[in-house]
């Protein structure tokens, strides 16, 4: 009997499991390694924010699905691997050792900027966390008038945070502000300029004061690059990605930031019985953006390629597309899509997001088989 450990129920993994469930691998025992029985749908946080969907819409359950993959699930959290004795370590400190290793554990939030604001800081992820945080922050709020909720992060997550926390604010009637705080870029860089100029009018009619410079933490607030203060409640810190900072002593090819190197075929560059997608890992061939799109395109690839490891056959690449769809919800029932060049908004583009996310959480929530 060989074992396959999954380590982490990121998007990659809901299609591996989907693809186990429907074509079970014979002889192979099959771990899924994770924190947490659930997995939360990072597209759908920001309309839980504004109250549009319950909490359990909002995540998979991961255990039917494992059993439907012929699976074992390990309610762990992985903190270490010796890549050269293909083993890894629990953070209960038991160890397993695998034949093949597939890495979908996500990454954090850069938070070393912010740190000093201690207590007032509300990282966007781990989302288990979030999701039994932003009730307290809400309750604060409604007691404090004048409340200020700072949101750090001018991408996709820092954008949504700010419109659904503002949205919400306004649906409970709490006196508060919602103030975004992204770098010199401003919100969406990377974007194109259509889309990037509907986002600032659409902050602007929410109210939304947008500060474009760095910021620090400090014991009240932040301070902006050019010195001045702004004094919070709470900050939510949804500005970049970091590496999850156990990953430095596995042995494993990383590149400079700390991330696990792959090939096309989403193959560790050092360890080929390790496999990684999402964002825990970077392609040596491309450059690929850290977000939800590419952990969920690279999925059916990595499931076959699972698969053809165990049997020696040859593997599959992904080739990300040139442009990616972003679907950014804006508080109320309405959304900006961007796509490359293209931009459009409107109820329509909410109803649309809504029923691409409910259709995911849907896909894995049922039997696969
Ligand atoms: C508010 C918000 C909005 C976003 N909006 C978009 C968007 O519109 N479009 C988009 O493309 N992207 C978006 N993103 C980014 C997107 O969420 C991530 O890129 C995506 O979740 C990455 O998927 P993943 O599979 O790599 O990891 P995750 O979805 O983060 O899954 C990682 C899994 O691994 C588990 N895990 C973590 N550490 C360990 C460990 N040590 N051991 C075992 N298991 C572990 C976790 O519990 C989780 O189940 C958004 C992010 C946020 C926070």
């Amino acid at each position: 009997m060989r074992r396959l450990i999954l380590a982490g129920g990121g998007h990659a993994h809901l299609f591996v499991l989907a693809a186990l469930a429907r074509r079970p691998l014979a002889g192979v025992e099959v771990v899924l390694v994770t924190p947490d029985p659930h997995q939360y749908y990072s597209g759908m946080l920001p309309g839980w924010i504004s109250g549009h969907y319950t909490r359990d819409q909002c995540r998979i359950d991961l255990r039917p699905l494992t059993r439907a993959a012929r699976g074992r699930l390990e309610i762990q959290r992985l903190v270490g691997m010796e890549a050269d004795n293909r083993v890894v370590t629990f953070a209960d400190g038991r160890t397993l050792d695998y034949d093949l290793l597939s890495l979908d554990t996500g990454s954090e939030v850069e938070l070393s900027w912010l740190a000093a604001a201690g207590d007032k800081l509300l990282p966007a992820r781990p989302l288990p966390r979030f999701f039994e945080a932003w009730p307290q922050q809400l309750a604060q709020a409604r007691c404090i008038p004048g409340y200020r909720l700072l949101v750090v992060g001018g991408g996709a997550a820092g954008v949504e945070l700010a419109l659904a926390a503002r949205h919400a604010f306004e649906r409970e009637r709490i006196d508060g502000r919602v103030i975004l705080v992204t770098s010199e870029s401003g919100p969406l860089n990377g974007h194109a300029k259509g889309a990037r100029e509907r986002i600032r009018r659409v902050l602007a009619r929410a109210g939304i004061d947008v500060y474009e410079q760095r910021a620090a933490g400090t014991d009240q607030g932040v301070m902006l690059a050019d010195g001045s203060q702004l004094p919070a409640n709470c900050i939510i810190a949804a500005a970049g990605a970091s590496a999850p900072p156990w990953l430095a002593n596995t042995g494993l090819q990383l590149d400079e930031q700390g991330y696990v190197m792959v090939n096309e075929h989403h193959q560790s560059l050092s360890q080929p019985r390790v496999f990684a997608a999402g964002d825990v890992c970077a392609r040596r061939d491309v450059t690929m953006a850290r977000s939800g799109v590419h952990a969920v395109h690279a999925g059916p690839v990595l499931a076959a390629n699972l698969r053809a490891a165990l049997k020696g056959l040859p593997l599959r690449s992904y080739q990300p597309r040139r442009h990616s769809l972003y679907l950014l919800a804006t508080g109320p029932r309405h959304a900006v899509a961007s796509w490359g060049p293209i931009s459009m908004e409107g109820k329509w583009v909410w109803y649309w997001k809504d029923h691409i996310d409910r259709s995911f959480i849907r896909r894995f929530s049922h039997d696969p088989a």
